[in-house]
């Protein structure tokens, strides 16, 4: 049930047109935050998305569609929000996957995941953690991967943004710790690190394993699990919402530096 303890709030979500993002944005906007939505979609398709996240609560949306590959766009997405006060809560979600060998990875590959999955938390931390500090209230979420914290094959470029972006956010996570105070709900930077979850990022590797079992697709699926996540479950987007929105709450003021798996036991084994 929601409390309403995002009122007030201001959260930017970045990639949040679909997948993980979205439903991060519907969780933020149930407990009142007003949402800046982004993604690589025309700002004209994004009218619905808008209506979707007021009516989950928002009392105020706006969409950004800056390409995370360009820290120009970057800087002006953050200067676009300016108006708005500063952002309360940064959500840096939006990412990209190849699956590829390391021999057959090609520099645009590798370019594009490093750009789109670490450098442009970057870019915005740096731009925001100052302001969040100044008012004694943050919340950073990074959204990497239990791909932050080990290793599988024919990732090598997303393995290595992930666990970079894990440690650029315990760094910065020591280095405002002691910003704001208990009553102001200081500000905290983790990671959140799902494994296998329903969006259509794992799409090419759920069809490459459903293949291996005549199309189906339940078959792939189940295939993909028993390798990794003991569980046998994969994650919904909305489960990872709760989660981001739970680290927002003031009480979660001392969480802080962590990489939170959402992973079934994966990383445990
Ligand atoms: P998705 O493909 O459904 O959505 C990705 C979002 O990122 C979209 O909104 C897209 O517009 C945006 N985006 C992609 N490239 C961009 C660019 N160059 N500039 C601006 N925006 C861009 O993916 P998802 O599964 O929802 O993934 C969200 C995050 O969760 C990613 O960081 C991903 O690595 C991570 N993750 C996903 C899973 C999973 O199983 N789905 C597991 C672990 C981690």
């Amino acid at each position: 049930m929601s409390e309403g303890y995002l009122s007030g709030r201001t959260a930017l979500v970045t990639g949040s047109t679909q997948g993980i993002g979205l439903a991060i944005a519907r969780a933020l906007a149930g407990e009142g935050a007003r949402i800046a939505l982004h993604g690589l979609i025309d700002a004209d398709d994004s009218t619905a998305i808008e209506a979707e996240i007021r009516e989950a609560g928002a009392p105020e949306t706006r969409f950004l569609n800056s390409d995370l590959r360009d820290p120009a766009a970057i800087d002006a997405m953050m200067d676009a929000l300016a108006d708005w006060g500063g952002l309360d809560i940064l959500v840096n979600n939006a990412g990209i996957q190849t699956t590829v060998s390391l021999k057959d990875a090609t520099p645009a590959i590798w370019d594009a995941i490093i750009a789109v999955n670490l450098s442009a938390a970057f870019h915005t931390m740096r731009r925001a953690l100052p302001d969040m500090a100044g008012r004694g209230f943050g919340r950073v979420a990074n959204i990497a991967s239990v791909h932050g914290l080990v290793g599988s094959v024919h990732k090598a470029p997303y393995v290595a943004a992930k666990h970079g972006l894990v440690g650029m956010s315990k760094v910065a996570a020591l280095e405002y710790a002691t910003a704001g105070s208990k009553t102001s709900g200081g500000v905290t930077i983790n990671c959140i690190c799902p494994g296998w979850t329903e969006t259509t990022l794992i799409e090419p590797q759920v069809e490459a394993r459903a293949a291996e079992f005549g199309g189906d697709r339940d078959k792939g699926i189940a295939s993909l699990l028993a390798e990794k996540q003991p569980s046998q479950r994969t994650s919904d987007p909305s489960e990872i919402g709760r989660l981001a929105a739970w680290l927002c709450h003031p009480a979660s003021h001392n969480v802080t530096g962590t990489a939170i798996p959402v992973d079934g036991g994966w990383t445990a084994q």
